[in-house]
């Protein structure tokens, strides 16, 4: 049933540009929704235990307290205890590392 989520993907498996991607070149930004005060992320963030794969990872945060109020993560350790992993935690520490190649004004 969960095992249905949990997936790795390589990169050639992942459609369309990244928008920012980590020093490290494990974490990948390809979607990002600004609303009111709360910013979506889409990306990928590669598995530690296997090189060259990916998780599916989103997010949803708050910038202004650093907070997740949403998220996925197709690792084991999210599909396992539903709980913010360090895929997730990742996403955003490029986010926020990156913020100024977003703002639009
Ligand atoms: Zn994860």
């Amino acid at each position: 049933m969960m095992d249905s989520n949990r997936k790795t993907y390589r990169l050639d498996e992942i459609l369309g540009k990244p928008i920012v991607m980590s020093s490290d070149k494990k974490t990948l930004i390809y979607g990002l929704n600004v609303k009111d005060r709360e910013v979506a992320i889409s990306a990928y963030s590669e598995s530690e235990s296997r090189t060259g794969y990916f998780h599916k990872v989103e997010i949803e945060y708050l910038p202004a307290s650093m907070y997740l109020i949403n998220g996925s993560c197709t690792c084991e350790s999210f599909q396992y205890y539903g709980m913010p992993c360090k895929h997730m935690l990742k996403v955003r520490n490029v986010y926020i590392k990156n913020r100024n190649k977003f703002s639009k004004d």
